[in-house]
């Protein structure tokens, strides 16, 4: 286990620690869980409603976090929404990836991926001090018996259609022929877009956007996430190519670069991406092809 500047301690799949749970709920209380397509279909799935009902009654900003409404528990802190008291996890086989990987957390760059828990003191003895007496596991065996490889497919598949839905932002804004005309306003609208509350951002879409975005309207493929976020993708790379193909004015090109911008930041912040960084890193590439704020 290495503790870093940022006082994340970065673990070995041979790390061994007290990784048994004491099923004591601590952590479905006052925490934030972000939510891909997938899993918020598969949720809904599992609870046995509509996705858009089910994304209305328990998440926040449009279906990509978690509700943590329920009945104050640990340290007086809400519960999430999907919490009973009586038996734990109401919808455990469909539960998050964020909540099999806890107290763990999973951070890729590129096709690297490490595995690492927040500060250097485990974190489930806050709140848990008993995981001590329960049997350690190494990191590797613990996301085995969470089960986490459908879950990371996901992520890692919503990951790509969020760098496409920039590519093709950045496409209506260089290629359309903004960048060339000297374009000014299309930055700085990203920019806003990045720095905004999740409820601003939320607000920046076009509610049919939206529920293109976090509704695909299709059955959850538990078997093939990827294949489902491809789907997906190809939904709403038709509908971009039937709105947007043709637009020539400027003010409409602007319109849709920020729309595919604010959906790309969107579903970065349901994969638990800072949007702010990620529209700097995207603002950098723009002005290397010619964009200006
Ligand atoms: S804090 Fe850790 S030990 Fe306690 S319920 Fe959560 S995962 Fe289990
Ligand atoms: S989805 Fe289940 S495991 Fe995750 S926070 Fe909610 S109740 Fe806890």
């Amino acid at each position: 286990m290495v503790p870093d500047q940022h006082s994340n301690t970065y673990l070995e799949p041979s790390s061994s620690l007290p990784l048994t749970c004491t099923r004591a709920g601590t952590c479905c209380h006052g925490k934030m869980v972000w939510i891909n397509p997938w899993e918020l279909t598969r949720l809904a799935e599992a609870s046995g409603e509509g996705v858009a009902a089910f994304a209305e009654r328990c998440c926040e900003f449009g279906g990509i976090r978690l509700r943590f409404d329920g009945p104050p528990g640990w340290k007086g802190l809400p519960a999430c929404r999907l919490y009973a008291a009586e038996r734990g996890c109401s919808v455990h086989a469909a539960r998050p990836l964020s909540c099999r990987l806890y107290p763990l957390g999973r951070e890729r760059q590129v096709k690297t991926v490490r595995y690492l828990h927040q500060g250097i003191r485990f974190p489930c003895l806050e709140g848990c001090a008993d995981v001590r007496d329960l049997p350690a596991l190494t990191v590797q065996d613990y996301l085995v018996g969470q089960d986490v490889t459908p879950g990371e497919a996901a992520q890692d598949a919503y990951l790509e259609v969020m760098q496409e839905l920039a590519e093709a932002a950045l496409i209506l804004l260089i290629d359309g022929g903004l960048a060339g005309q000297g374009d000014h306003q299309v930055l700085p609208r990203w920019r806003g877009l990045g720095a905004a509350h999740p409820r601003g951002l939320v607000q920046a879409i076009a509610p049919d956007w939206l529920s293109a975005l976090t509704l695909p309207g299709f059955a959850c493929d538990s078997a093939d996430p990827a294949r489902f976020a491809a789907v997906h993708f190809a939904q709403l790379q038709e509908r971009a190519q039937r709105l947007f193909a043709s637009l020539r004015e400027a003010d409409a090109l602007r319109e849709a670069s920020c729309t595919m911008m604010a959906l790309a930041l969107h579903l970065g912040r349901a994969l638990g991406s800072s949007p702010d960084q990620l529209v700097h890193r995207w603002i950098i590439t723009a002005k290397k092809h010619g964009a200006r704020e």
